[in-house]
């Protein structure tokens, strides 16, 4: 597969300036204001003067419910803080209300992290751009019906945009860098030789317990997802000589035509959820390794806990993506408090010790060639006829923003979440395009009807199956509860 590792590319970047304001509510560690940061960090390192920035349209319930069930969406549209009294058994079966609270303007903010990726992936199918980026989205944990919410994710925005990514590409493959395994979107694929799924986790009394090395993809799918996981103190060293490896052969064996790539940074070191040790440094390497393939590129965000950290990652991603270096000094810019004391973009890893050795990578990467060698190469039908897109030309809501515009002041108009809440001490933690067709001016017929969909449908079951078999069913760590007897500062 071709590399160039100096290519310029088109970048685009879907952000709403409304996104920073939705909030959890107190203590909770998901802080949609990290995405605010991150953009006022790369407007002051100049990075929009190089890509285009767009304001995602607000993705309809039509658009969700291309994965997720219409009572689950309609509960979404519905639900309120001041209403959820009347919502308690839908809560339960929706798994909604400890992790995955209610709060002010839910839908509005699964809305805008869809709207994003899903606008992202019908870029990416007009090749109007080569790399995409929302890091408002990346909510790998997100089910298709029952118990949807999971994990602090509502809406699975991977999901319905690789679904929008299958209409123009045969073959999509999606990678996870969360900490987390990214069990929703392995779960809605899980049985489809179109998408492949490589997620690299912490595995083994942690959220979301599933992950296992053995889980390995069922019926068409077999062999199309890959685990990878992982134990506590993941440096930069020990991530690389497994992440190049691996994506090495899967690029290698699946051939796919686009990538998705989730870029959560609660495996970043000191988060306040993660337990692994990666530098800003080590984590963007992944991205720069899977960019150079040179194929269409969706880059999302995910977790990411320690916010000054999370924006320092995704600021450096972006500029990774552009190919433009940036300076470490990091820029004056509306959160500089938060960077103290040092005031650097780079971060160093802590001393924890790395419980991943070099036989037990090297057991896992074995163990993973042996599927990977079961793959037939360039596997997969043919799309026949290309669905319409989520977006239509003629209705065309993107809103891109003008460049004078985009002042850094701008997204400042509206904090409305407690001052403090901003505190440091809330996050502190311990520490070849040959699938793609030409289709302007041409009627598009659509797709056999769910023949993208209809996979996801068993996949519970066969999970589930899986499960009791290994006898197991660990869930764990991520309550609310426990993070929060971390928080120190008071609350307001
Ligand atoms: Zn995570």
């Amino acid at each position: 597969m071709a590399m160039q590792p100096h290519s310029k590319k088109r970048v685009c970047y879907y952000y709403d300036s409304d996104i920073g304001n939705y909030y959890y509510g107190q203590g909770h560690p998901m802080k949609p204001h990290r995405i605010r940061m991150t953009h006022n960090l790369l407007l002051n390192y100049g990075l929009y003067r190089k890509m285009e920035i767009y304001r995602p349209h607000k993705a309809t319930a039509e658009e969700m419910t291309k994965f997720h069930s219409d009572d689950y969406i309609r509960f979404l549209r519905s639900i309120r803080p001041d209403n959820m009294s009347e919502y308690n058994k839908q809560m339960q079966r929706f798994n909604v209300g400890e992790d995955c609270p209610v709060f002010d303007g839910l839908y509005e903010f699964c809305q805008l992290s869809a709207g994003g990726s899903v606008a992202a992936a019908v870029k990416l199918n007009k090749q109007a751009s080569d790399i995409c980026i929302n890091w408002g989205g990346g909510l790998h944990h997100a089910k298709k019906s029952e118990a949807s919410a999971s994990g602090f994710c509502y809406v699975n925005d991977i999901v319905l945009g690789i679904l929008e990514l299958l209409k123009y590409h045969q073959r999509v493959l999606y990678i996870d860098i969360d900490v987390h395994h990214g069990d929703g979107v392995e779960e809605a694929f899980y049985t489809t030789d179109r998408v492949m799924t490589v997620s690299f986790h912490k595995y083994g009394e942690y959220f979301p317990g599933t992950g296992d090395l053995r889980d390995i993809g069922a019926g068409k799918g077999k062999y199309y997802a890959v685990n990878i996981p992982l134990r506590d103190g993941m440096d930069d060293e020990s991530y690389e000589s497994i992440f190049v490896p691996i994506i090495s052969k899967v690029m290698e064996t699946f051939q796919p035509s686009a990538v998705v790539h989730q870029c959560g940074a609660d495996s970043l070191t000191g988060d306040r959820l993660g337990c692994f040790n990666l530098t800003v440094r080590g984590h963007g390497k992944c991205v720069e390794f899977v960019k150079k393939y040179n194929l269409p590129f969706m880059m999302v965000g995910g977790g990411g806990y320690t916010i000054r950290n999370v924006s320092r990652a995704w600021t450096y991603e972006t500029s990774v993506a552009l190919g433009v270096e940036i300076a470490n000094e990091l820029p004056y810019n509306d959160y500089f408090e938060y960077f103290g004391p040092d005031f650097k973009l780079h971060i160093s890893p802590s001393n924890m010790a790395n419980q991943n050795t070099t036989e037990y990578l090297e057991k896992i990467k074995t163990r993973l060639f042996e599927n990977l060698r079961m793959l037939p190469h360039a596997p997969g039908v043919q799309v026949q006829t290309i669905p319409e897109d989520a977006i239509n030309e003629e209705s065309d809501n993107e809103d891109k923003i003008d460049k004078d515009e985009r002042l850094p002041q701008k997204d400042l108009d509206k904090r409305i979440a407690p001052d403090n809440e901003f505190s440091d001490s809330e996050d502190e933690g311990e520490g070849g395009r040959r699938d793609h067709r030409s289709y302007k001016g041409r009627k598009r017929p659509r797709l056999e009807k769910g023949n993208e969909n209809k996979e996801s449908g068993d996949k519970k079951h066969i999970k589930d199956e899986l499960k009791s078999e290994k006898g197991e069913d660990k869930e764990d760590s991520k309550s609310i509860a426990e993070s929060e007897s971390k928080d120190t500062g008071p609350l307001p």
